[in-house]
């Protein structure tokens, strides 16, 4: 028997954007998950939002009527850290702030079970550090899913400096029997993923700043000339300008180099609390449907 085989309990902690899909993608797959939140909002939001998704799956023929109810029921949307106790694989999804995430890190260590994985969903923070908090940092290791994590394929696996042969092992077989493709890659700050994405974001965000052309043409240019479905900076404003920033300052930090220095016009948008759709204002402005208009610059 593998230890995927062996689980009985899954704790995904932080039932937010990316820990409510998370618990979702694992139920589907046959997996037990208590979903903690401490906030009954964000409680009530991931059950709507879950029940939603798995609709639209139902909708689209992807799943049976039958599967879709049979997963909400393995689903138990818990207020208290204290039902990830005996949990063989335990994930955090709270928000990027490092106290908060190595305050939940440190109680997951201690409520896990023996022989555990312990994961993070974190975007920019060293997966290192975060293993370094606990008395097992060989069994800790960074899956980083995409959003909307029932759409997207990718979960990037972040190997910290201790994290095991094993665990890494376990952790791509995983995610195999999630359904998702893992790709393995090293601690290092941004990882791949947005260590190649935002820089491309930024520089998108220098070329509205120096006049090269209007947002709308930017978005054009990549979409039409190299294929991409979304434009950098419709996609920036998708992300979240401020989670954007964050990561340009991740990358500048931790690797010293200054063709990571974010855009002044990012840095600008973000202090006037032009955050992107969340905020219904970023390099586009967004009605209360979610439709996008363009801003004339
Ligand atoms: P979010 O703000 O949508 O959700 C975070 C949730 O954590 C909230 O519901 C909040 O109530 C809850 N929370 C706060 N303190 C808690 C605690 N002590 N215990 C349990 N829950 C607590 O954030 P998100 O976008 O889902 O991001 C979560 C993590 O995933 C972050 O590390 C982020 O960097 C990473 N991430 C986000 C995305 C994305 O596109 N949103 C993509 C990949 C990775």
């Amino acid at each position: 028997m593998t230890f995927v085989d062996g689980i009985t309990r899954v704790a995904v902690v932080g039932a937010g954007t990316m820990g409510n899909g998370i618990a979702q993608v694992f139920a589907q797959s046959g997996f037990p998950v208590a979903l903690i939140d401490p906030i009954p909002a964000a409680r009530d939001k991931a059950r709507a939002t879950i029940e939603q998704s798995l609709g639209r799956l139902v909708k689209k023929e992807k799943l049976t009527a039958t599967a879709a109810q049979e997963a909400a029921r393995r689903i138990a949307i818990e207020s208290e850290l204290e039902r990830a106790r005996g949990a063989q694989v335990a994930i955090e999804a709270v928000p990027e702030v490092l106290p908060l995430k190595l305050d939940v890190i440190r109680r997951l260590d201690d409520l896990a079970a023996e022989g555990a994985v312990l994961a993070s969903n974190t975007s920019s923070i060293s997966i290192t550090e975060l293993a370094a908090a606990t008395r097992r940092p060989q069994a800790f290791i960074g899956m980083h899913f995409m959003n909307p994590v029932p759409m997207m394929q990718l979960v990037e696996v972040i190997r910290g400096h201790a994290t095991s042969d094993g665990t890494r092992d376990a952790t791509m077989e995983l995610c195999k029997r999630l359904g998702k493709s893992p790709v393995e890659v090293n601690d290092f700050p941004g990882f791949v993923s947005n260590r190649v994405l935002l820089p491309m974001l930024n520089e998108a965000m220098f070329c509205v700043m120096e006049g090269v052309a209007a947002p709308a043409a930017i978005d054009e240019v990549m979409k039409l000339g190299m294929n991409h479905p979304m434009g950098p900076l419709e996609l920036a404003d998708f992300i979240g300008l401020d989670i954007c920033l964050n990561v340009m300052n991740v990358l500048h930090d931790g690797l010293g180099d200054p063709k990571y220095r974010a855009c002044p016009l990012l840095k600008r948008m973000v202090a006037a609390g032009n955050l992107g759709r969340k905020s219904g204002k970023g390099f586009y402005e967004y009605g209360a449907d979610g439709a996008k208009r363009v801003v004339a610059r």
